[in-house]
């Protein structure tokens, strides 16, 4: 017989947090790091005889993600109540586009694990309202030996998208590049800051198991994942534990079963989900998104991620790598783009900004957008190093002077005692006629052919080099020598 072979089918359903200053259906502040329970209110609370009202700038954010994923927005939208009790949803539901969201479908491309590109199908996007968070902490002792938990419903009302994809997924590989790429560019439509650190994005996945002899294992959904890694090494767990069931002969059952990111585990979940029964919120009309808003939202969507690396590279001769190191951080790509407006050789200053601008940041755990090094001012060290006025060597010095000292080019250029524009040419012959005059013998090999790979040329050069200083152009040494020794 031969061996059976297991394909994994995964879907993936993505929470992200909209940017919003205010909730869902109420004005109150969506600041979750507030003290607990101070940004809250009747609404948001759920208290009976209180109405909510749809917050339109939501609306327009849900869109914005909604174009992201390539999904087209539908005319009319509903909302529902999925009723279920737990202690951070006092109202007893949550309102949820989940039967009539706002978006048709769309898709996000990846690479396969053959490296061709696949479409991972987007179902749809919907809007809902986050629950509150619930703190669980060792017995205050007010109740001998019982542990406490305490609400917070600061988080309850803020607004979510919910993406819910095909299970076109095929690997935990897979999954990461899909749930990144779909960050990325969320972030680029301006929809979420999406930062994952402080739980804007929270992933469940639906994992089953083709097997070659034909069987299907049910589908287990997987839920609790916070961030890529706990995403990934979920869905290889789940891989694993499947297959191995399946090997055995046994059944796997369809059921939710929790990450435990400690213990690098699932098990089953022990929180029996009931809300399988929907009704249309009766509080709040039915979304009406008219033609002329679509397109005007549109109108505001920038240039997504992967359309600007291919720019990059094919109209300004940005390597590959380094284009999509750029535009994987959108303010990164943003300041580059300032430098090039400001005249900067595309290249030199992605390079620039890849290397030494990163090198900046890393050290003083900065973000582009906190740093004060005005494209401007990059733009013009970086064209001064093109001209050859500044060494590649000396290019460095100035910049790390200038951000340790927060002082200008030419103040920099000043104190580190540097001679722009090279070593005068009298001074630079006599630096070659001092070396020459030193190394007879190298002379000697290279006048009389010997050197036929240049490498003794290249040792005199370095010598020049090091004599001016590093101050002279590398450039005008070649030359130099190169008429001296013939
Ligand atoms: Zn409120």
């Amino acid at each position: 017989m031969s061996e059976l072979t297991f394909t994994p089918v995964i879907g993936i359903e993505i929470h992200i947090r909209l940017k919003s200053d205010s909730k869902l259906f109420c004005s109150c502040s969506t600041n979750t790091d507030a003290p607990a329970n101070t940004n809250i209110c009747p609404v948001c609370m759920g208290l009976p005889g209180t109405l909510p009202r749809l917050n339109h700038r939501v609306v327009e954010q849900g869109m914005l993600a909604g174009f992201a994923l390539n999904c087209g927005i539908r005319p009319k939208s509903l909302f529902f109540r999925k009723s279920y009790f737990y202690p951070d949803l006092p109202k007893g539901h949550q309102v949820s586009q989940c039967d009539l969201p706002i978006t048709t479908s769309g898709y996000i491309e990846v690479h396969d694990d053959n490296g061709n590109l696949k479409k991972i199908r987007v179902h749809h996007l919907h809007l809902e309202e986050d629950v509150g968070s619930l703190h669980h902490s060792a017995s205050d002792g007010r109740l001998e030996g019982a542990d406490t938990s305490y609400v917070d419903y600061n988080r309850s009302g803020t607004p979510l998208a919910e993406i819910v994809s095909e299970p076109d997924v095929a690997s935990a590989r897979e999954a990461v590049e899909y749930v990144t790429t779909l960050r990325r560019r969320v972030i680029y439509s301006g929809a979420s800051d999406v930062e994952l650190e402080k739980g804007m994005m929270r992933f469940d996945a639906n994992v089953s198991m083709k097997c070659s002899d034909g069987r299907w294992g049910k589908k287990v959904e997987v839920k609790n994942m916070n961030s890529f890694k706990a995403l990934e090494r979920a869905i290889e767990f789940e891989i694993k534990r499947q297959k191995k069931l399946m090997l055995a002969g046994e059944d796997v059952m369809q059921e939710t079963r929790h990450w435990n990111d400690a213990k690098g585990i699932t098990s089953p979940s022990r929180v029996k989900e009931s809300y399988r029964k929907f009704i249309v919120e009766p509080d709040l009309p039915p979304l009406y998104i008219s033609q002329e808003w679509i397109d005007r939202m549109r109108a505001k969507m920038p240039e997504m991620p992967d359309v600007r690396a291919d720019r990059y590279v094919n109209e300004m001769g940005v390597p590959r790598e380094v284009a999509d190191f750029l535009t994987d951080d959108k303010n990164l790509a943003d300041y580059f783009e300032a430098c090039v407006k400001a005249g900067a050789k595309p290249v030199r200053a992605a390079h620039w900004i890849r290397t030494e601008v990163l090198r900046v940041l890393n050290e003083k755990q900065l973000k582009i957008s906190d740093f004060h090094f005005k494209p401007e001012v990059l733009t013009d060290l970086v064209t001064r190093v093109d001209e050859g006025k500044l060494s590649t060597t000396q290019g460095k010095e100035v910049f790390d002077y200038m951000i340790a000292n927060s002082v200008s080019i030419d103040d920099a250029v000043k104190s580190l005692n540097i001679t722009e524009g090279g070593v005068a040419g009298n001074a630079l012959s006599e630096i070659i006629e001092a070396v020459l005059k030193a190394n007879p013998d190298v002379l000697e090999e290279i006048k009389s052919g010997k050197d036929k790979k240049g490498k003794k040329l290249k040792f005199l050069q370095g010598l020049v080099m090091k004599e001016s200083k590093g101050q002279a152009k590398p450039q005008e040494v070649a030359e130099a020598i190169a008429e001296a020794v013939k």
